[in-house]
Formats: structure tokens, sequence, C-alpha cells
């Protein structure tokens, strides 16, 4: 497949390119301009070009960039890559179906490492009970508990070793940040590595050496 003078290849969830320059004399040509994408750490699709047999276009979600914090001159861009299958040994359809696996492969590592966060993040706070709310609020959103919202399967409050009391969603990705409870500044996670989905937005998805 070529994108300019450009070959690609998925590994592992990312795809990589390279372009080779043909030198003069005979000489083994040699590979310049790398460039990859993370598909873990952005939120993309990639379908068929409208009007072409060859061509697809891969682009971050609507609503998404493809890095945030890339130095490069597509820093926070939605921009769209088209490619083409034209001189691949593999169909466009072949390639489509690839890279849409490698997007899910990485989009499970991601939510591996948010569910690793949230297991961290029971095994080392405790579940208040609805009975226990009394006009509490939560630390980092500052709303006071509302038992019909908190007290279910799929929400809960916890309480850190410092006595404080968090929303489940609030803390989890309060604690992808940092790891101090935000009233009292106590480490509520000591020596405990907890990286997860607000890293992998915000880090760059895309490497575009110009
Ligand atoms: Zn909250
Ligand atoms: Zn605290």
């Amino acid at each position: 497949m070529h994108w300019g003078l450009r070959e690609f290849t998925l590994e592992n969830g990312r795809m990589r390119w390279v372009k080779r320059e043909h030198l003069p004399g005979g000489l083994p040509p040699v590979l310049t301009f790398r460039g990859a994408i993370d598909f873990a750490k952005t939120k993309c699709e990639v379908v068929e070009m409208p009007g072409s047999t060859s061509k697809f276009i891969l682009r971050p979600k609507d609503g998404h960039v493809w890095s945030e914090r890339d130095e490069h001159r597509y820093t926070g861009t939605a921009r769209e890559f088209v490619l083409d299958a034209t001189v691949s040994r593999i169909s466009r359809e072949i390639w489509i179906f690839h890279i849409r696996e490698h997007m899910a492969w990485g989009r499970a590592q991601t939510l591996a490492a948010v569910r690793r966060c949230e297991a961290i993040v029971q095994s080392s706070f405790s579940v208040v009970e609805c009975e226990e709310l009394n006009g509490d609020t939560c630390s980092i959103c500052l709303e006071e508990f509302v038992a019909s919202d908190v007290c279910n399967e799929r929400s809960k409050v916890f309480k850190a070793k410092c006595g404080h009391v968090f929303h489940a969603s609030c803390v989890v990705t309060w604690l992808r940040k940092k790891h101090t409870c935000p009233l009292c500044r106590e480490d509520v996670l000591p020596g405990v590595p907890c990286t997860g989905a607000s890293d992998v937005e915000q880090s760059s998805a895309i490497n575009l050496p110009l």
C-alpha cells in the first residue's frame, strides 16, 4: 500500500510507515521518514473512500483529534489520511479488516489499563453504605451524594484511608492524574502505579517526522 512513497506495516495495534529512498549507482535503498499511529492512544476509524476502488480513509472519530501533545504540525488535528492500496499485494478490504483488528486490539489494551486501575481503587478504598451518606459531598466534584444515584451496582461511593469520600467515577479519573486526596493531600495509593485512559487520551497517538 502506498501514501506517497511510504510503505506500511501493522504490528501490535500500531501502524508504522517508512519511506524508501533509492540511491543512484545501484546502492541498496535507505529507509527514512518513519512514523506511526498507536491505535491504543486515539479513537479512530477506517472507512472506504467513496468513488474509489482502492483508496480508504483513516481518521479520528467525530470530536477527537490525533493527538493533544504532538509537537509536529499535526497538533490537535482531526485531519484524515487517504491511503491507496493500488500497489499493495493485499486488497483495500483486507487492509481495512486488518486495521480494524489492530484498532480493536488497541482499545482492548486501553480497557485493560482502566480495569486494572479500577481493581486497585477497589482494593485500596472502602465502599460507603447508603445509610452512612449524610449530606456528604464528593471530594472531587464537590456534589452532594444522592442515594438514588450512588447506591447501585454501577455507581458506588468510595472512602479513602484519609476518611474523604468520592464518587467511583470521579476517583478513577482523578487517580490517573494524581495519587493524593484533593482535600487533605494524603497519598491515597502509596507505591501504586495507576495509569489508564486519561494518559492514553492525552499522549501522542501519532508521530509524524517531517
Ligand atoms: Zn464526584
Ligand atoms: Zn483526604
